[in-house]
């Protein structure tokens, strides 16, 4: 008689409801599934809208997660770090050692998928989201396609990887060629905001203007490379800001994505600039549409990135040294409390899950 090997994970059964502690029997991976034994994971500002179930719409209207379908219980954890274990009988070669899971799986085989999107799938499967995620001590990864090796890459930063990371690489590489006389704007200095303003400054970008309103945070963004900092809500601020870029801001990455900050990100941008919006504080755009055209601004919704550029990220990061920023460990079994504190704002460059 054998008893079957059995592991942990810390899901949440409803929204907004404490992650539980279940113990399950460990999963066998079957087809081209891998197992993955989760040696770190981040807590994302993403998981908190996730167990809040909804993202703010403006004027009251909420997007339901559910309708969304998400179905409940979910284990969240889409910055998963750690090995390959087991694999199915068609998985073929996979990578061996510290390997990043790329989370934002779609269904492989539409055309938003061949075009190397699976990110912006219609019927997604993203792990930590729509499939169980990185809160636990296992997770399942469908096809080992979606399991890079990180290499030689510090695997407590490297669970940053699969999505600030990515998200923020995937929002950069949107703003096309930054010219040396031209500005980048970059709002929010949390954790996105500040691995924004560390790419940009290690590929070389000139002008980097950060803006957050919390001083210690505008700190923490000279210190990994911010040119200039300001409070948004200071006087003048479109002037200021616009005299600070010197007239060239080029592009303005919005890791915010509050009304107030994309009402002033938008009046930022030279003719042809462009607004990416990345962060979903959530609320309404109002913005004369005359405007739009005159200036030939373009806004860009991003979200997360492409496993190609995944790849791109985890080769850039090898060579680069992108994480120079606070990372805090918390005890895997800690899920619950880190969650908490990083939905109550108290939480200065990352938190990321330890199970060792
Ligand atoms: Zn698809
Ligand atoms: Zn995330």
């Amino acid at each position: 008689m054998t008893t079957k090997a059995q592991y942990l994970s810390y899901p949440f059964a409803e929204f907004q409801g404490d992650l539980q502690e279940v113990t399950a029997d460990l999963p066998q991976p079957t087809g081209t599934q891998v197992l993955v034994r989760v040696n770190y994971c981040g807590v994302c500002h993403s998981d908190v809208h996730l167990h809040e179930g909804f993202y703010n719409l403006g004027q009251g209207k909420k997007l339901m997660l559910e309708d969304r379908g998400i179905k409940l219980p979910v284990t969240l954890g889409h910055e998963i770090v750690g090995e390959i274990v087991a694999a199915g009988d068609q998985a073929g070669q996979y990578a061996t050692g510290p390997v990043l899971v790329y989370p934002w799986v779609g269904c492989g085989s539409c055309s938003v998928c061949q075009r190397g999107e699976e990110n912006l799938c219609t019927q997604p499967a993203a792990l930590g989201v729509y499939k169980p995620g990185g809160y636990a001590q296992y997770v399942v990864v469908p096809h080992p396609r979606y399991v890079m090796s990180i290499g030689d890459i510090d695997p407590v930063h490297a669970p940053l990887l699969a999505c600030s990371g990515l998200t923020t690489w995937s929002a950069i590489k949107k703003v096309g060629a930054i010219y040396d006389d031209e500005a980048v704007v970059v709002f929010g200095c949390g954790g996105l905001g500040l691995l924004a303003i560390r790419t940009l400054a290690l590929k070389g970008v000139k002008n980097i203007i950060a803006l957050d309103l919390d001083a210690d945070k505008r700190q923490l963004a000279l210190d990994v490379g911010a040119t200039q900092v300001f409070d948004p809500t200071m006087a003048d601020a479109t002037q200021q800001i616009q005299a600070a870029a010197n007239n060239k801001c080029v592009a303005v990455l919005d890791f915010v994505g509050a009304e107030s900050t994309v009402e002033l990100g938008i009046s930022l941008p030279r003719r042809g600039g462009k607004v990416i919006l990345v962060g979903l504080h959530g609320g309404e755009i109002r913005y004369p549409i005359p405007y739009v055209i005159t200036r030939a601004i373009s806004i860009i919704g991003s979200y997360t990135g492409s496993l190609p550029e995944q790849k791109e990220l985890v080769e850039f990061a090898q060579k680069n040294n992108l994480f120079n920023f606070p990372i805090r460990t918390r005890p895997l079994k800690e899920a619950n409390s880190a969650l908490q504190e990083l939905a109550q704002g108290k939480v200065q460059g990352r938190l990321v899950l330890d199970n060792r």
